[in-house]
């Protein structure tokens, strides 16, 4: 079809939508009711919506097509990320012309829609400041210093993300920047750790989701309100044994299993709807995202819609990663993550999350991850009886558990319960300083009495805190990541802890 019938067809079904809003972390924009006006806007980044495609084959939400993506690109548009529904980030040129494009809502970001929520509650000191693709990464850093937040080179970072640490009151006035697309908290992992990888976010047709998108459709349930899907190897890495390779894919999948009315099982034929397919490959793969560079550990098609079948949920791991089992790059760590993308999850906030941008060792999921996947599919074993149930097998006999001999009670009287700490000073848990000491104060209580309040570093070094319900102490620091650690001590020996990491210049 050449692209004017296409957008004669498209504006012929404008007024017969209802539509589904663009949907941000922040709130969603119904663009139904809402309207579009058309104007012009000063800012070079516009959140765009398109009305969706005619036919019922693609009446669901789906990216702006080829033909659209191409005629964005004749008119001098840059395509930087999806969101759903139908919407796309655009880098604008100078004189942008959206005329006949079927365009639904356009408007910039609002900087309440780059802050995460998380913002506002507890705030570490340390943040990830993402900014738009194709920002200067020196206008990226001037921003940041130029609000007092100082930036931290970290091997392995996305392009377009800055480590920031700084008062989080200048948020507000980061976000203000339009070359800012989000701001989220940042866990000490990405301080300490010498080299980090991260993931691009979900992927479709029309570009990456963006860590302020909320994808959240996941894949559509069955009459039970379950979704069965199905997976396939085309590759697997030989840098393990073939059968661990698959088994560690295997056991990711197992862990959502485990906690949301889904099922994953191996597929019979390939290309088959609802079906997984995983390959290991590297550079160009047959898809428009080739690994171009080993700090892209893998990626992941979104569920149908928007994607549609046969990628939609498939799974891509670059070959030219050293992939392990709980050494070099965790296979079932990474899993993890991209299956999450692959049953419909985007990037959570919360710096421990599996979802969150950045990989982390994983053992398994995380109570937001968890929460997130049930809040698709519900918990695991939820969905509506089937009419005609499957026969289920009959268990195997198991022996009876060995009797096992009750726990002694504690004996009466003894203390179990532990100290609490609170660091006063300094107010984040993540600082930066250029002293070659930091001095840390705070309190602690006990429900009997704290006798004792001690320090560690990373580093090596440790020592007593004078003080002790109201203690404080100077803590040596090496130039780089040091991990301090407050330890308070009650006479029964129990103890609780409380740590700061600092990153000296
Ligand atoms: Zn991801
Ligand atoms: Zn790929």
């Amino acid at each position: 079809m050449s692209f004017i019938r296409a957008v004669g067809v498209v504006l012929l079904c404008q007024c017969a939508w209802g539509g589904g809003g663009i949907r941000l972390k922040s709130r969603t924009i119904d663009s139904a009711q809402e309207g579009y006006r058309p104007r012009t806007f000063p800012g070079k980044y516009w959140l765009v919506q398109f009305n969706r495609p005619p036919g019922p084959e693609l009446r669901a939400n789906r990216p702006p097509g080829p033909e659209l993506r191409a005629e964005l690109a004749r008119r001098g548009f840059r395509i930087l990320s999806y969101l759903p529904e139908s919407s796309l980030m655009l880098e604008v040129p100078d004189a942008p012309d959206l005329r006949d494009l079927g365009v639904s809502w356009s408007g910039p970001l609002d900087p309440g829609d780059k802050l995460s929520r998380l913002l506002t509650e507890e705030n570490s000191g340390a943040f990830l400041v993402e900014f738009h693709p194709g920002v200067n990464p020196l206008l990226a850093r001037s921003i940041a210093r130029q609000h007092g937040f100082e930036v931290h080179e970290v091997d392995g970072l996305l392009p377009g993300h800055l480590l920031v640490t700084g008062n989080h009151h200048a948020l507000k006035l980061l976000a203000d920047h339009q070359e800012v697309s989000y701001i989220l908290p940042a866990g000490p992992e990405l301080l300490v750790r010498r080299r980090v990888y991260g993931c691009p976010g979900p992927i479709t047709e029309a570009g990456p989701i963006a860590d302020y998108a909320l994808a959240d459709s996941g894949w559509p349930k069955d009459a039970q309100g379950h979704v069965a899907l199905q997976y396939m190897f085309d590759s697997v890495t030989q840098k393990l044994d073939a059968n661990v390779a698959r088994s560690q894919v295997e056991r990711a999948f197992s862990e959502w299993q485990r906690y949301a009315s889904v099922t994953f099982s191996p597929a019979l034929q390939a290309g088959a709807a609802r079906e997984i397919e995983i390959l290991f490959a590297t550079g160009a793969h047959g898809d428009s995202y080739p690994f171009t560079s080993i700090t892209t550990l893998a990626h992941t098609f979104y569920p149908a819609p928007p994607n549609p079948e046969p990628v939609a949920g498939d799974m891509h791991f670059n070959d030219a990663e050293t992939w392990g089992v709980g050494m070099g790059i965790d296979l079932f760590s990474v899993a993890l993550h991209e299956a999450g993308h692959a049953l419909g999850l985007g990037h959570s906030d919360i710096p421990t999350a599996v979802m969150y941008p950045y990989y982390s060792l994983s053992t398994g999921l995380t109570n937001d991850d968890i929460a997130a996947i049930q809040a698709l599919y519900g918990a695991a074993g939820s969905q509506t009886a089937s009419p005609n149930p499957p026969a289920a097998p009959t268990p195997p006999a198991t022996p009876a558990p060995p009797t096992t001999p009750p726990a002694t009670p504690p004996p009466t009287g003894k203390d179990t319960v532990p100290p609490t700490v609170t660091i006063v000073s300094p107010n984040y848990t993540i600082v930066s300083i250029s002293a070659a000491s930091l001095a840390i104060s705070g309190t602690a209580t006990d429900n009997v009495g704290v006798t004792a309040v001690k320090w560690t570093t990373s580093t090596g070094n440790s020592g007593t805190a004078s003080g002790t319900s109201s203690w404080s102490a100077t803590v040596p620091l090496l130039v780089g990541t040091n991990t301090v650690t407050i330890r308070a001590y009650d006479a029964a020996g129990n103890s609780g802890w409380r740590a700061v990491t600092v990153v000296r210049h």
